[in-house]
């Protein structure tokens, strides 16, 4: 006869991309082991924005059983190769960071080294033409290739990315409450969360408490006041402007950010609409400039009102504090430049089932998730600061102010480093690898002074053949490719909305 389990109550307070990812793959991964209770506020709502992803959530959508045609066509998803820069290394000029890798590396050295000495001996053709997934999505094609080739994520439209999760989460077995959190009560003596008190002087009580109440951080901040650290020194945008139109067009396979004066603008292409925003600094452009701006370069149809969100770039200190993990919104926000928050939630709740507490929360197991998430954030942060301070853009006070800040010690290395020997390293299983890291200094306008001896030992005809055969290895798979759209229309196609 086996024990009846005691399942762990765990207790999801909000129910935005955050709370329903974290409910689902909880719910999906440990099954009868946990009682899992979302409590969300339709009154309050969730934040609205957040549509472009990176390939790491095909993964978590697998690992999570889901089926990706049924998945994109209940979001109105499209795929999405990378994304395209434009204005930022100065204005009227464009380079683009794909998903996947370029060229061929070698054990001791990168590929970037061998495009290097081949515009040495006279190879012109730009890095991108040896990228796959770059040529794709300037073709505006996409397929699955056999073995996984291409490297894609989606664009998707959020609140329906929930609602999916929702209607998978509640057939696992989540409860679903509705209400607000009115107060969140602390154990006299532990100073653990015991019970969130709900308007109508309901209470949930739990033994794990994750807080998904976005920027409010109700549980992490509001009772736990576990802290924040302000990276607006280095990420300088604190508003933005979101708003949706009807398509006026196939959609493309790519998210574009647009850089401005003050900040930069997306365009994100789902299958019935396009998503469109505007993030600036308010210190160099006011909220009516900026309304003004983006409603000036939109195209298609206005379906909603223009949501305005002010935001603090930072990180809370102790995303696990006490019986409480903050995920989403509530653990800090990068900014989404690169489409990393969505990720950040996943690696979130990735760590929390690798470190769920067997019985009373282990302050080992705490000090070791707040150590992996902070290191994500902070290389997502360096990242994301590589392309405000690496630019040639000094036309406007906010583009000269980014180029005169200090930045973070590691990213000084990891530039410095670019510059001298075009090497780049990733530590602690950093997210953006090599390949992302050289198309963004290089996009930017880093070139270096030097790059690795080992590509001089291939003779001309060698090398030759060696590039040679990478761009016709790409030139021939994108030729093969079918449009984007076509493809979306057949393997996912949802009932789209087309402009009046
Ligand atoms: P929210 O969506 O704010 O959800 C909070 C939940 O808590 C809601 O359900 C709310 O009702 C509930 N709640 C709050 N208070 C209470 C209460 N008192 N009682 C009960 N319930 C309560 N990420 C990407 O990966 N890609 C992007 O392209 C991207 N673009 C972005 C653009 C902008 C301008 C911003 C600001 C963010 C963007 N993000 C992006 C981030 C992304 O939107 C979020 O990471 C994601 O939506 C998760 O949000 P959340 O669930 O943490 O918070």
């Amino acid at each position: 006869m086996t024990a009846p389990i005691t399942p762990r109550r765990i207790v999801i307070a909000g129910g935005g991309t955050a709370g329903w990812m974290t409910a689902a793959a909880i719910a999906r991964t440990l099954g009868r082991v946990a009682d899992v209770t979302l409590v969300e506020s339709d009154a309050i709502g969730t934040i609205g924005v957040g549509e472009s992803t990176i390939p790491p959530l095909v993964t978590y959508n697998r690992l999570l059983g889901i089926n990706e045609a049924e998945f994109m066509r209940a979001t109105q998803a499209t795929f999405k190769l990378g994304i395209s820069f434009e204005n930022w290394k100065d204005v009227g000029e464009t380079y683009f960071h794909s998903f996947g890798g370029t060229g061929q590396d070698h054990w001791s050295a990168g590929f970037q080294h061998f495009w290097m000495e081949g515009l040495q001996r006279g190879h012109d053709a730009p890095y991108g033409e040896y990228c796959l997934e770059l040529k794709a999505a300037e073709a505006k094609a996409f397929a699955h290739l056999p073995d996984d080739r291409v490297n894609y994520a989606y664009q998707l439209d959020s609140s329906l990315y929930a609602k999916f999760l929702r209607a998978m989460a509640e057939c696992d077995g989540v409860t679903r409450i509705e209400g607000r959190i009115a107060a969140v009560e602390r154990d006299g003596e532990s100073g653990d969360i015991a019970r969130l008190r709900l308007d109508g002087d309901r209470a949930i009580e739990g033994d794990l408490f994750i807080d998904c109440t976005g920027f409010r951080a109700l549980l992490i901040e509001g009772a736990l006041h576990a802290g924040y650290d302000d990276w607006t020194h280095w990420l300088p945008c604190d508003s933005a402007i979101a708003i949706q139109t009807g398509s006026v067009r196939p959609p493309l396979p790519y998210t574009r950010v647009i850089a401005h004066e003050a900040g930069w603008q997306w365009r994100i292409p789902l299958q019935h609409r396009q998503g469109n925003g505007i993030v600036y600094s308010s210190r160099y452009m006011d909220k009516d400039a900026a309304l003004q701006k983006l409603l000036g370069t939109i195209e298609g149809e206005r379906l909603v009102e223009p949501n305005v969100i002010r935001f603090q770039t930072g990180a809370r200190r102790k995303q696990w504090s006490h019986n409480c993990v903050a995920v989403g919104l509530s653990g800090g926000f990068t900014e989404p430049l690169e489409s990393t928050s969505i990720h950040l939630i996943q690696r979130a709740v990735l760590r929390i089932l690798r470190m769920l507490p067997a019985g009373p929360v282990s302050p080992r197991d705490v000090a070791e998730f707040n150590d992996q998430q902070m290191v994500d954030m902070e290389q997502i942060r360096d990242f994301l600061v590589l392309h405000y301070k690496v630019t040639n853009r000094r036309d406007t006070p906010f583009w000269r102010h980014c180029a005169a800040m200090a930045v973070p010690a590691s990213l000084e290395q990891k530039i410095e480093l670019f510059r001298d020997t075009g090497r780049v390293f990733r530590k602690n299983e950093e997210l953006f690898a090599e390949n992302s890291w050289v198309q963004v200094m290089m996009g930017q306008g880093i070139t270096p002074s030097t790059h690795h001896p080992v590509a001089a030992k291939l003779t001309d005809d060698e090398l030759a053949k060696f590039l040679g055969g990478l761009r016709e290895s790409v030139a021939r798979t994108v030729g093969a490719l079918p449009p984007h759209a076509d493809y979306v229309a057949r393997y996912c196609g949802a009932a789209t909305r087309t402009a009046a």
